[in-house]
């Protein structure tokens, strides 16, 4: 289960933490302020003021020392806690060099301390290290940045387990005549506060925190619970589904059997799926992720190269992996008619595919003009605004509906459909229903 969002309210007068407690959490102060004292009974000293925006209790979380102060809520205050874990995993992730900087930096710190508590310094602060003798002071943009990112984090946490997150679904087109193949899944948050967010925003974070493999599971099984309801409605030939994979989910050694069960449970066809992954999925550490990538093309899926041309680019990886389709990154397509370099580019990207007998696909595409250009270079695949943006589930469903009456209507034939249909037909909403 994720842990809901840690916020404290205290009354002015309570304690937060005491001195020589073991500290399992630090908290950071949204709102009121607080001091920090030395020393017990008559004797304990205030020795700083904190306010919003700063941080208290951090030391003994990160060096598993009892706390060496008490700290005291002077007005009533909001307190985002933050958990021995959530420090944990990022210290964990940070570059060995970072991590023994701020050992020693710790360490250096909790002596000077100790002397200074030792030498009886106490009192009025002036003498004592500068962190904790400072006056209060405004939040300082770096560690409101820093406390931003910790509640997203507690609250993405919070939304995987909440249905706060949805899919819409982007659909792909065959060039040469417009007609729906697939469809893309991409994840939605819809945020209480801040509105529909995009995954541009949240799945860097995502993958920062290790939420990634909760979130990617969470897509997995949603998306093919999705294409089994699209399977429903007759769409003829089976729609392909393209899922999104980070690396970091890829290289789990469970990725491939998760996969077989997924599909399995929601009886669809391992081979309707198509696993989008990106260049840099394949540099920092490929063997586990090329591993799952063949485990997962032996059981029928599909693997695309996502946002090609944007990363390192090296051939190797289309000899190396096994690649079934190449996705030309939207910059290009955006492009391509406008800037000679990045018409280059596609019609070389183009020439690649065709050589190595791969498919090929553009994304981006928002005019008529390049698609038709798209088309002229032999591109197989096409998903933009210009045929449809990203739609709910329901909307998708009407989509695929709509597609079988007009295939129907031609007898059969795709030939007369040169782009997916806006409108849905009236036909096409008791399907939609009967897809629940
Ligand atoms: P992507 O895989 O390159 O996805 C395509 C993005 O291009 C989508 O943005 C889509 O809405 C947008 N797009 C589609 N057609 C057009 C167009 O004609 N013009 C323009 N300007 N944009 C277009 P979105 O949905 O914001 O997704 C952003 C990125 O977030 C995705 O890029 C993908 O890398 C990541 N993402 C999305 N869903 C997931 C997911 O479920 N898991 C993971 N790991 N990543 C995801
Ligand atoms: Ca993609
Ligand atoms: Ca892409």
């Amino acid at each position: 289960m994720p842990s809901p969002i840690l916020k404290m309210h205290v009354p002015a007068g309570e304690i937060i933490c005491r001195e020589g407690e073991a500290g399992d959490h630090a908290f950071a102060i949204e709102a009121g302020h607080v001091e920090v004292l030395c020393g017990a009974g008559e004797a304990a000293t205030v020795v700083a003021t904190l306010g919003p925006g700063e941080m208290l209790g951090e030391m003994s979380m990160l060096d598993d020392k009892p706390r060496t102060a008490t700290v005291r809520a002077t007005e009533d205050c909001v307190l985002l806690v933050i958990t021995r874990e959530q420090l944990a995993g990022r210290l964990e992730r940070a570059d060995p060099v970072l991590r023994m900087c701020f050992d020693v930096i710790l360490h250096r710190f909790r002596s000077t301390q100790e002397r200074f508590v030792g030498a009886g310094g106490r009192g009025n602060g002036a003498a004592g290290p500068a962190s904790l003798a400072r006056p209060p002071a405004p939040a300082r943009p770096c560690l409101r940045q820093v406390l931003d990112r910790i509640r997203l984090e507690q609250e993405l946490r919070a939304a995987i387990g909440n249905g706060d997150l949805a899919l819409h679904y982007q659909p792909v087109v065959r060039l040469a005549d417009g007609g729906l193949v697939g469809f893309e899944a991409l994840v939605r948050w819809q945020h209480d506060t801040l509105g529909t967010i995009s995954p541009a925003a949240f799945v860097p974070l995502a993958e920062e925190t290790g939420l990634i493999h909760e979130l990617d599971a969470w897509v997995m099984q949603e998306s093919c619970a999705a294409l089994s309801r699209f399977n429903r409605l007759g769409a003829g030939t089976p729609l392909s589904l393209s899922i999104n994979c980070g690396a970091q989910v890829l290289a789990d050694p469970g990725f491939a059997e998760g996969f077989e069960r997924i599909c399995s449970a929601a009886s669809v066809a391992a081979s309707q799926i198509k696993l989008e992954v990106t260049e840099t999925a394949l540099v920092n550490d490929p063997e586990p992720v090329m591993r799952t990538l063949t485990d997962c093309q032996d059981v029928g899926a599909r693997i695309a190269l996502d946002d090609f041309g944007t990363g390192y680019s090296s051939l190797s990886y289309l000899h190396r992996f096994p690649i079934d389709t190449i996705k030309i990154d939207r910059s290009f397509v955006g492009a391509m008619l406008n800037d000679p370099l990045s018409g280059k580019i596609v019609r070389t990207i183009a020439g690649l595919a065709d050589d190595l007998g791969v498919e090929l696909i553009a994304e981006g595409i928002e005019t008529r003009a390049q698609s038709l250009a798209l088309a002229d270079v032999g591109c197989d695949l096409a998903q933009g605004f210009h045929y449809a943006r990203p739609m709910p589930f329901r909307a998708a469903c009407a989509l695929i509906a709509s597609q079988s009456a007009i295939r129907a209507a031609a007898g059969g034939g795709l030939e007369t459909i040169r782009a997916v249909p806006a409108a849905v037909p009236a036909g096409a909403v008791a399907v939609l229903e009967a897809a629940g």
